[in-house]
């Protein structure tokens, strides 16, 4: 089951206006719920695959998975 379940979605989802510390320490929650979550490939790859524009999926920040999409299209390699 979803780690996520029963959590509220304003956890993963920013509201608007959103920025610097509070924004960090949201999506920081959202991560440790992440790790531990037995779904979290699956969640991840849906996310990459679908394009996600908002949210944080599978453990990656909107802001993750533009970098993750910039390295796919170069071809760039960590
Ligand atoms: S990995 Fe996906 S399904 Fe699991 S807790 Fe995170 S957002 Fe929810």
């Amino acid at each position: 089951m979803a780690a996520c379940r029963g959590v509220a979605s304003s956890v993963f989802f920013s509201p608007d206006g959103e920025r610097g510390r509070a924004r960090a320490r949201r999506e920081a929650n959202a991560r440790q719920i992440c790790e531990d979550c037995p779904v979290l490939a699956q969640c991840r790859d849906h996310a990459l695959t679908a394009d996600e524009p908002y949210g944080i999926w599978g453990g990656m920040t909107e802001a993750d998975r533009r970098r993750h999409a910039r390295r796919t299209r170069t071809g760039e390699r960590r």
